[in-house]
């Protein structure tokens, strides 16, 4: 990942929602990305230009395209029509980014256009976002890397933050994943665990080291 003088960027073109450009780079934000939150916390994230990505909960693309700056393709699944709108806009600009307009929970419908990917990324912020997560899985190579932005509110508000994340780690690790960190990133956004996974044995991606900051 690119730093300059602390601060996380991309290698794009800018423009895409308002960021700021330093040293010709855009600025990666981690009050306004998850991904990049989780990065400015420490989480050693590998985003290379082989790599193929599958973005569960695109929105307007203001992640995508910064992941996209980095790696090979990115598919970007979207259900919203708003942002979609956007998203589309993001992927005119940007020709490694393959728009999807389709429900996560129904990864059949996209399954056609699809190849299989050495990252996962989903930031759906709904109650059943482990189970969509392991609906995509499929999609992961093997030694691929899951990184699930769980939204512990949107799933149980009865349960604690701590209650829902361990009851969805138990279900990542009987789904085959192995749980590499767990990364709390209130520092940047309210409520939200970073979980990254290796799928499968041997892993490529992620970290090997188990945290929970
Ligand atoms: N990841 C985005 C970013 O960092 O720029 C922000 C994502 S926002 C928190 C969550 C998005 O997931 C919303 O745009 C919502 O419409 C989308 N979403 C929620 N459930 C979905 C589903 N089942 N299928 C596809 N998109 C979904």
């Amino acid at each position: 990942m690119i730093m300059i003088n602390g601060v996380l960027v991309s290698a794009g073109k800018g423009g895409v929602y308002g960021e700021k450009m330093l040293k010709g780079h855009r600025v990666w934000d981690p009050y306004r990305s998850k991904l990049a939150a989780l990065v400015m916390l420490g989480v050693d994230i590998d985003l290379n230009d082989q790599m193929k990505v599958l973005y569960l909960g695109a929105a307007n693309g203001t992640t995508v395209s910064h992941v996209a700056d980095y790696v090979d393709s990115v598919y970007a699944v979207e259900f919203a029509p708003r942002p979609m709108q956007d998203l589309i806009e993001v992927a005119r600009r940007r020709k490694n980014v393959i728009p999807i307009m389709a429900d996560a929970n129904q990864p059949g419908i996209y399954a056609p256009m699809m190849e299989a990917v050495d990252l996962l990324y989903q930031d759906v912020a709904q109650s059943n976002q482990v189970e969509i997560a392991l609906k995509n899985l499929p999609f992961l190579k093997s030694g691929g890397t899951l990184i699930l932005m769980l939204k512990t509110r949107s799933v149980d508000v009865r349960k604690t933050p701590e209650e829902v994340f361990k009851s969805s780690v138990e279900e990542l690790e009987s789904a085959g994943l192995s749980v590499d960190s767990v990364t709390w990133l209130d520092r940047y956004q309210r409520d939200h665990a970073a979980i990254v996974c290796t799928y499968g044995a041997g892993g490529v991606g992620g970290s090997s080291k188990k945290s929970a900051t």
